[in-house]
């Protein structure tokens, strides 16, 4: 059968994968014009003005950015801030010819109400400079609650000039809420929204929105990350594992030789509090995932049994979570870190400590200077 496409964004058209570009059900299509064929996201973006951010994989997603230095534009690069490390692309910069970059930190209604935002932005602020990225400008948003929209439209028109606008950003950060909230509010949520192919003939098209100043917006996929535990777990153990709502932070006085698990998903020992004082541990995490402290000499044990039942979620052996590898951090100065799970949460303490994480070997687990 010959190839077909989408004529809103030039995707090949597949009935294989809902998530990947040019998804349509086989029996749609065969009720349909192969010349007209519109695939499922194109379609819901027209009639519902809903976007379902696609996903692909590295080396499209890296072909598409490269695209864009084509153009003279602004890149609006959007992260999570509760999984920094995981959600930040900085090879982005240089694929997109170091254009003129906004930097969207979203997700602020996960944080603890009583932690300032320009805190959060401060901190957002030194690890970009960190990486030794430089942005035009930052801004925290919730797109879940459409915190702060009006101020990062405002500064996308400030500084795009007559430019189009592209959204970037890996998986799970919350894109496609984002292009939702910014049609409803910005592009009328009625309006002629509509879908522009690219290059037809490509497996993978550009989704553009007009602004009322005739540029457009314009939606690129998203990387897949894959350093994180959505991609391993079944929907209800996900569900449990992926913070909805204002995290409450738990706190735990640990002295060495003590572990955290969380879940059945990570875990952390003290194996030498450096001072020989105990160590204030904070964890944030989904408060629906159970955290369960035990001795370090009892946690294989514990692990080997109670997997599923105690120690949840996964809830079942067909969850197929990979193998688990340790990570060491020993840390010699007093200030304040966070070991991060990527995707999962994270614990906060102070230094000196020498602690050792484990979890999948596919999950990414980092340290980095303490967000709050
Ligand atoms: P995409 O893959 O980048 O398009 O991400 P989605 O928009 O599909 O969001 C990924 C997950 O993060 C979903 O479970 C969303 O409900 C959640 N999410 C997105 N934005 C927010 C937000 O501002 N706050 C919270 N709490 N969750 C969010």
């Amino acid at each position: 059968m010959d190839e077909l496409f989408c004529i809103g964004c030039g995707a090949k058209i597949q009935s294989v994968d809902k998530t990947l570009p040019g998804f349509l059900a086989e029996s749609v299509q065969k009720e349909r014009n192969p010349k007209d064929l519109v695939c499922q996201r194109c379609f819901r973006i027209r009639h519902y003005s809903d976007v379902i951010t696609t996903c692909l994989s590295n080396d499209d997603y890296l072909n598409i950015i490269n695209r864009i230095s084509h153009e003279d534009a602004l890149i609006v690069k959007i992260i999570d801030i509760f999984d920094f490390s995981g959600s930040f692309v900085p090879a982005v910069k240089r694929l997109t010819g170091n254009k003129d970059v906004l930097l969207v930190g979203n997700k602020m209604d996960l944080l603890p109400k009583n932690v300032k935002p320009e805190k959060i932005l401060g901190w957002l602020k030194m690890m970009i400079a960190n990486e030794g990225f430089s942005v035009l400008d930052s801004i925290l948003i919730s797109a879940k609650y459409g915190n702060n929209f009006d101020d990062l439209m405002e500064m996308i028109y400030r500084y795009k000039g007559h430019r189009n606008v592209y959204l970037v950003g890996s998986t799970n950060v919350g894109k496609s809420r984002i292009i939702n909230q910014i049609l409803r509010r910005y592009c009328g949520a009625e309006a002629d929204v509509v879908t522009v192919s690219t290059n037809p003939g490509t497996t993978i098209g550009i989704i553009g929105f007009p602004l009322s100043d005739g540029t457009m917006i314009y939606d690129t996929p998203g990387v897949i990350n894959k350093h994180q535990y959505t991609h391993y777990l079944t929907r209800p153990s996900y569900k449990l594992t992926v913070p909805k709502k204002e995290i409450k932070p738990l706190v735990f006085q640990l002295s060495e030789g003590q572990t955290l698990f969380f879940g059945g998903l990570a875990r952390i020992d003290i194996v030498s509090g450096e001072t020989g004082d105990r160590i204030n541990v904070v964890t944030y995490f989904a408060n629906t995932l159970n955290v369960h402290r035990t001795k370090t000499e009892r946690a294989d044990e514990l692990y080997a049994t109670k997997l599923y039942s105690l120690l949840t979620p996964p809830f079942r052996p067909e969850e197929n979570v990979p193998k688990w590898v340790f990570h060491d951090f020993k840390i010699r100065d007093n200030l304040k870190y966070d070991i991060v799970f990527s995707g999962l949460g994270f614990v906060t303490l102070r230094g000196p400590f020498n602690i050792r994480t484990h979890a999948p070997f596919v999950v990414g687990v980092y340290v980095r200077p303490a967000i709050i």
